[in-house]
């Protein structure tokens, strides 16, 4: 039986300074927390049949009663998708908002984690595991497959011409097209869209794209997760070499590993971010430099020093 070692460690958000634990005690449970747990013979034999059903890899939760799981997009075609982020992606669409309390439980995939998977998995459950498939003669509990399409939102119609390369010009159109979001005051606030919208911009300045938030429909439907795929799906290519987005907010973890597996050249991706995110989702993304997921995800030297995220103003004080 053999289980990857995680090097993301999500201990990395933690040490907010003058807060929690002492550092050793903060250090045993870390590594409690980064210490994966073994697949059982029941995960071993799940995954032998799904793999053989679908033919390829696969994803799957053990659910209290039934074990949901989604295939990958094949080897064979190129997408920045994976069994893992379909999984995610496709409970939320089954299941609503009930879904968090499914993804509370490991997710395995029989593919070393993927960056948008992965990402994914941070914001909307708890851990990625991988999982060798093997038969030990078991039953597995009854298993349902979880279809998941991308099905793209209108895009808005963005007004705002700023030249070729102003790129503080695009951070405005970002915030401004984000605030005038049509966005429902109907029902709880975690229920509704979120006022972000995200831009794309290819290597020239020329505008390819536009998208908003539309997580009230899916909560993983964020801004730049309808602009990523919604491009991938229209042209079947990656964001061009070079292409720069431009977000109303610094993007999440998904967000962040989503960009970086559609960039044909994710050394060369520019990620321009109007107002910042405090909050934990958005900390050591795949786009932060020094990061754990980069020094993970990264397979040359150039994306490893790539800056990719960069603030559209820079910090008081900072000139
Ligand atoms: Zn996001």
């Amino acid at each position: 039986m053999t289980t990857e070692r995680r090097r993301d460690a999500p201990a990395a958000d933690a040490g907010a300074p003058g807060r929690g634990p002492p550092p050793g005690v903060a250090n045993r449970r870390a590594r409690r927390r980064r210490a994966p747990p073994a697949p059982t013979s029941l995960h071993e034999q799940a995954a032998a049949d799904l793999v053989e059903a679908a033919g390829e890899d696969v994803a799957f939760v053990l659910g209290p009663d039934v074990l949901w799981w989604a295939a990958g997009p094949g080897r064979g075609a190129w997408s920045p998708e994976s069994a893992a982020s379909r999984l995610v992606q496709g409970l939320y669409d089954l299941h609503g908002t009930r879904a968090a309390r499914l993804l509370r439980r490991p997710v395995w995939s029989t593919r070393d984690a993927d960056p948008f998977g992965l990402g994914l998995v941070k914001v909307h459950g708890k851990r990625l595991y991988r999982v060798t498939p093997r038969d030990h003669g078991l039953a597995p509990p009854p298993a349902r497959e979880v279809r998941w399409t991308f099905a793209p939102a209108p895009a808005p119609e963005v007004t705002a011409a700023p030249p070729p390369g102003d790129v503080a010009g695009w951070a405005e159109a970002s915030r401004r097209l984000a605030a005038g979001a049509r966005v429902s005051d109907d029902g709880p606030r975690w229920a509704r869209d979120r006022r972000v919208a995200a831009l794309l911009l290819g290597p020239e300045g020329a505008l390819l794209g536009a998208a908003l938030n539309t997580h009230g429909h899916n909560r993983t439907l964020h801004a730049e997760v309808n602009l990523a795929l919604g491009h991938v799906a229209a042209t079947g290519a990656p964001l061009p070499p070079g292409a720069t987005v431009v977000v109303s907010l610094r993007p999440c973890k998904a967000c962040a590993g989503l960009l970086w597996a559609a960039a044909a050249d994710p050394a060369r991706l520019r990620v321009v971010y109007a107002d910042d995110d405090p909050g934990p989702a958005a900390r050591n993304t795949v786009l932060c430099l020094g990061s754990d997921p980069r020094r993970r995800f990264a397979r040359t030297a150039a994306e490893l020093q790539a800056p990719c995220l960069v603030p559209a103003r820079a910090p008081d004080g900072a000139g």
